[in-house]
């Protein structure tokens, strides 16, 4: 299964490509004493995906149909990650300066790059309009400053507008764009809004498309389906209006949900397009060009993160793993472990799957603070020292995602697939960081800053 036709290798594929990528790794020194945690992204599976999602939309949009799928870089922000999925044929959807930067290193042009944030200052929305790149306006201030750029300057730039369709939360808060009161677009359903969009369409014939994202992990693909038929419903009202096709195209965002239960990819971007299709069949006939902005769909199944068991030690009656990973690396987990279990996998310390018989114990991190576990009162083959841990379907939103808790330095990322000789070939992706780039992020350039220049008057050196 090479992806190429859009069919993603079944779940059993993929844990034999993890596991031969993980002994690989203990082999080659990627991961060893020295190098107790490692991020690993499987490229045969980010490929995959990137066809699976090109081939879900070809099937359900008339033919000639225009569809950027442009990859939310948010979910794996990493340079070599943007370009590969570039070169498969999705741009960047990009949601601050250090993004676009990002989207920009990889080489995604402009006119695959699309602007989303909720904070978007002047200076952001002059660069962008500058660049050519797409920008959905959040909320009237900002479609005001919108509206002074494109009076001084003007720009080719797509501008559209985010509503929020406020049909709902998923399971996970934090995460549900399209509540009554999310921060994020203009609140649909509040008295006057609706009017409000559509009379700044009309005054604005600039204004060509639609943007809207219910959220990610937790929302039901129905409640996103709700969310685009929403603003499929609005764009068909301004062009009603407005008596031509002024909205040409509607972004649907992006959030479908990933399975963190099993190496099985479910739902299926096939899947989701046909009820999107569904759904909302008038967006699909060839009157509107499309959008997607899918993130953690694209990368989470293709990472994992493997750790050193520095220590295997016992309390209270439970055995306890002491591992690298932990809080700097999987931040929602240990701070929400409700809400973002991750599966384990146990290696040996030569890198092979453990067996024998599951023991109830925790993995834990490497941070100072109790709550750092990784999973609690898991039943796995018992980890010793030595061993390996491994937290499954990291590939987006964890060890791309550094916190910088205890100091720890960001571990290394290594890409793998087939060397075409029956064994794995790996390429840096991101190198270990250094201790010395950790004391220059902590102001090591400016040690005197606190003890000299703001000493007691009386001690100051004086100034020459
Ligand atoms: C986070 C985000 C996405 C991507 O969400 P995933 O759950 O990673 O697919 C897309 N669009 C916007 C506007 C976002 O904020």
């Amino acid at each position: 299964m090479d992806g190429t036709d859009g069919t993603e290798g079944t779940g059993a594929e993929r844990a034999a490509r993890r596991d031969a990528a993980v002994r690989a790794a203990v082999e080659r020194g990627l991961l060893g004493p020295g190098a107790p945690l490692a991020g690993l992204l499987d490229v045969v599976g980010i490929r995959e995906s990137a066809a699976a999602l090109r081939a879900a939309f070809d099937a359900v949009v008339a033919p000639g149909t225009p569809v950027l799928h442009a990859f939310a870089v948010k979910a794996a922000p990493l340079v070599p990650v943007v370009r590969l999925l570039h070169a498969l044929g999705l741009g960047a959807e990009v949601a601050s300066p250090g993004e676009l930067a990002l989207a920009r290193a990889a080489g995604v042009p402009p006119e695959h790059t699309v602007l989303d944030s909720p904070a978007k200052t002047p200076q952001e929305l002059r660069e962008a309009l500058e660049l050519g790149i797409a920008v959905n306006a959040d909320n009237p201030q900002e479609l005001e400053r919108i509206d002074g750029l494109m009076r001084t300057t003007g720009s080719r730039s797509p501008l559209g507008v985010r509503v929020n369709p406020q049909v709902g939360g998923g399971s996970i808060e934090a995460l549900s764009t399209a509540t009554a009161t999310s921060k994020f677009g203009v609140a649909l359903r509040d008295e006057g809004a609706r009017e409000w969009v559509v009379r700044a369409f009309l005054d604005r014939p600039w204004l060509t498309r639609l943007h809207t994202h219910t959220g990610s992990q937790g929302i039901p693909p129905a409640l996103m389906a709700e969310g685009v038929a929403a603003a499929y419903a609005l764009a068909e009202e301004i062009n009603e209006r407005a008596g031509r096709r002024q909205v040409d195209t509607v972004d649907i965002g992006g959030g479908l949900p990933v399975n963190f239960t099993s190496d099985e990819t479910s739902p299926t971007y096939a899947a989701y397009a046909r009820e999107l299709r569904a759904a909302v069949p008038g967006l699909f006939d060839g009157r509107y060009g499309l959008v997607t902005e899918f993130g953690r769909s694209l990368l989470a199944k293709h990472g994992t993160l493997v750790a050193r068991v520095e220590y295997a030690k016992s309390a209270g009656g439970r055995p306890v793993a002491v591992t690298h990973a932990g809080v700097q690396v999987a931040t929602r987990t240990v701070y929400a472990p409700g809400a973002w279990p991750l599966r384990i996998a146990a290696y040996d310390a030569e890198g092979r799957p453990k067996d024998g018989p599951d023991v109830v114990q925790d993995v834990a991190g490497p941070a100072c603070f109790a709550g750092d576990l990784l999973a609690t009162g898991r039943a796995l083959p018992l980890l010793r020292q030595g061993d390996y841990a491994a937290a499954l379907d990291t590939g987006a939103y964890y060890f791309a995602h550094h916190y910088g808790y205890n100091s720890l330095a960001r571990p290394g990322v290594y890409g793998f697939a087939p060397d075409g000789e029956g064994g794995v070939a790996f390429a840096v992706v991101r190198d270990p960081q250094p201790v010395q780039e950790i004391v220059a992020e902590a102001g090591g350039a400016h040690a005197d800053a606190l003890t000299s220049a703001l000493a007691p008057r009386e001690t100051r050196p004086a100034r020459g």
